[in-house]
Parts: C-alpha cells; sequence; structure tokens
C-alpha cells in the first residue's frame, strides 16, 4: 500500500461526517440543565484545544458553534451501550 497524499488528506477533510442537529438530538444547553448528564461526562465529547471549541461527534449545532461542557442530549452515555436520557433506551 502506498503513502497516503495531499489529495487525500484534503478529500478526507471535505467530507464532514453527517451529525444529528440540535433539536434532532433534544440537545439542551447549560442554563437549562438541571440533571448530572453533563456533555463533558460523555464519551462523544471532545475538546479541540487547536480550535478553542467543544465538538460532539453525534451533534454539530446550527448555526455551528461549541458544544457546550454542561449541556446534554438525550444520547448522553459513558459506556456507549448504556443512554439514561433515552425513553426505552436498551
Ligand atoms: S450529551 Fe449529547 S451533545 Fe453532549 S457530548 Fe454527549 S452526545 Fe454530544
Amino acid at each position: 500500500m502506498s503513502d497516503a497524499t495531499l489529495a487525500d488528506y484534503r478529500r478526507l477533510i471535505a467530507d464532514r461526517p453527517a451529525k444529528l442537529t440540535g433539536p434532532e438530538a433534544q440537545y439542551t444547553p447549560a442554563s437549562q440543565n438541571s440533571t448530572d448528564y453533563h456533555c463533558d461526562q460523555c464519551r462523544h465529547f471532545f475538546i479541540s484545544k487547536v480550535a478553542g471549541y467543544n465538538v460532539c461527534e453525534v451533534v454539530r449545532l446550527q448555526p455551528e458553534k461549541s458544544i457546550e461542557s454542561k449541556a446534554k442530549c438525550k444520547f448522553w452515555t459513558r459506556t456507549g451501550e448504556r443512554f439514561p436520557l433515552l425513553n426505552n433506551h436498551a
């Protein structure tokens, strides 16, 4: 297998993964969130120190902005197996 090229890199970066919107995931900003289920305790939450931006693997807000560390959504999970905020979580 040959080394990846700059064209490979650009194709990869241009193709952003599809994500849910805030309303689809029932994203709730920190000021309305009285539970202990916070984004910064969820396995899908990442801090981009370079961009100065919090990102989520599941949700992309529109217009795009940082995910609040103390927000939540219905797909909050630590394990990827248990989803305590889903109504009928499996
Ligand atoms: S709670 Fe939802 S919005 Fe927050 S990090 Fe987890 S999946 Fe993303």
